[in-house]
């Protein structure tokens, strides 16, 4: 077996067993993008930097340190995730220049646990889009197929994972991101517990919302990352202090019952039949395992596209008013005015408006419009503060089904990848990609996809799984009962190199 064909375990096992070495394994990776450079997965990447790593890696083996539980495994890390004196730029102009002068908790926690950051991936602009077409590196291909999207916003570390360019990647999902390009993609992929996992060093989007996880093959690589990241931090004061439980082991056990809930609302409309058949065949699966299975009802569910398209807006358009070239983001170089208006301008506000007209892409403007129009004086209450009500009546139908059922099951998107271009014109259309991933987010609950089949025209379906908050464990043991008997988990995409 190739080095790039292991899964995380196999790699680090096969590192601290002297077998291959770190660099050897970097390398191994470093080929094989190289060769897969037009699926345009990473958008900064420097062999030296990741050789580097990999040599100290190999070095402290050597003189017999441990160098901790990831050691010289390769990490693919989205471009909006702090990596000190590494560019950092969120897909987006705005930030082309930007060396955070820190690392996110996130890469601490990487880096001390042994693991090689393996180049900034792909990904839409400040994380706004669900196929990383919104980017302004241009956007990442589908391993699977070429003329497809990978699903975004954290497209690039689904597909380096799924492309075998990387075998781990850190994304981050504020409605879906992770989970949605991890279905498209056919690999795993979990949004933790709003909590679990620091923000400290992540770029905002919409900070209630936002969390970042992992992109794996499987279910134990899944576990081993998720250890190595979660846990309290005093610079987040939303991160959760509990103990972080020891996932490796949780997954192996067996739940002793199994209450499973199909979620009503998400086999309705707009399901394509081949993604429900996959589904439904998952949930016979369970049934078969000896799982209870029951229907249950999440009747808020429909307006969860709404609330979200007023609440991550409004957060984003506080967000990213740092970003207007006076101490953060680009600065424009011209600002001279352009007509008799604009003469009336300090010369301070006409270098902000330009440098926010040139930093910014489309979606990221339509995004600040629509934040600010809905944070206004006079439309506060009935958009505002309505979604928030909204909200928390999301949450409470999750409340409620979680009284019945340990976990939610149903479809993770509504269909498979859909082609380059086939919504960029129709942003309604893109935000109901995100229709069955929204509503986790919102009442900051975990979810995980998995792959449950492929398509008759070869692409992955993902399988969603949901959970009451700092559930992981149990999602983990849930998805890992489906990954014993099924081999979807197993297939990858036929790319030559
Ligand atoms: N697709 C959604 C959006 O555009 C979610 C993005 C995300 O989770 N970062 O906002």
């Amino acid at each position: 077996m190739q080095l790039t064909e292991m899964k995380a375990a196999e790699l680090v096992a096969g590192i601290a067993a002297r077998k291959f070495s770190a660099v050897e394994v970097a390398q191994a990776f470093l080929n094989r993008t190289e060769k897969l450079k037009h699926l345009n997965v990473y958008v900064h990447l420097e062999p030296e930097v990741v050789l580097d790593q990999a040599k100290a890696v190999d070095k402290r083996i050597a003189a017999g340190e441990n160098p901790g539980p990831l050691a010289g495994l390769p990490v693919a890390i989205k471009d909006l995730l702090c990596v000190k004196g590494e560019p950092t730029t969120c897909g987006s102009r705005m930030l082309k220049n930007f060396r955070p002068p820190y690392d996110a908790t996130v890469i601490e926690k990487l880096k001390s646990a042994g693991a090689v950051l393996y180049g900034k991936a792909n990904m839409d602009e400040f994380a706004m889009g669900s196929s990383t077409e919104n980017s302004c590196y241009g956007p990442t291909l589908n391993p699977w197929d070429t003329k497809r999207i990978p699903g975004g916003s954290s497209g690039g570390s689904a597909a380096a994972v799924a492309a075998m360019t990387a075998p781990v990647s850190l994304g981050s999902d504020t409605g879906g991101s992770i989970r949605q390009p991890a279905a498209l993609c056919g690999v795993v992929g979990l949004k933790p517990t709003y909590g679990r996992v620091s923000r400290y060093g992540l770029i905002a989007f919409a900070s209630s919302l936002d969390q970042i996880g992992p992109f794996t093959w499987d279910v134990p690589d899944m576990a081993l990352i998720m250890e190595a990241i979660s846990g309290g931090d005093s610079r987040d004061a939303t991160c959760v202090p509990d103990p972080v439980p020891n996932y490796l082991a949780e997954i192996e056990k067996k739940p002793e019952k199994l209450r499973i809930g199909i979620v009503r609302e998400f086999f309705g409309e707009g399901l394509d039949p081949e993604v429900e058949k996959s589904v439904r065949d998952a949930i016979a699966l369970y049934e078969k395992l000896g799982a209870e299975i029951k229907e249950v009802s999440l009747p808020h569910s429909k307006y969860g596209i709404a609330a979200y398209y007023i609440v991550a807006p409004a957060e984003c358009s506080s967000n990213l008013a740092r970003y207007d070239g006076t101490l953060f983001g680009h600065r424009s170089a011209d600002y001279s005015p352009a007509n008799d208006d604009e003469k009336k301008l300090p010369a301070l506000v006409r270098m902000m408006m330009a440098s926010r007209a040139e930093g910014f892409g489309a979606e990221v403007k339509r995004r600040i419009m629509l934040g600010t129009y809905a944070l206004s004086a006079g439309y506060a209450d009935q958009y505002y503060n309505k979604a928030l009500k909204v909200r928390r009546l999301i949450r409470n139908d999750f409340e409620t089904a979680f009284k019945e059922v340990d976990v939610l099951i149903g479809p993770t998107t509504p269909t498979p990848a859909f082609a380059l271009g086939e919504k960029s014109a129709d942003p309604l259309a893109m935000y109901l990609s995100d229709i069955y991933t929204i509503t986790t987010n919102l009442a900051g609950l975990p979810g995980l996809s998995m792959p449950c089949g492929l398509s008759s025209g070869g692409l992955p379906i993902g399988l969603q799984l949901v959970g009451p908050a700092l559930s992981e464990a149990k999602l983990l043991q849930v998805a890992r009962m489906f990954e014993r008997e099924t081999p979807w988990h197993t297939k990858r995409p036929n790319l030559t190199v």
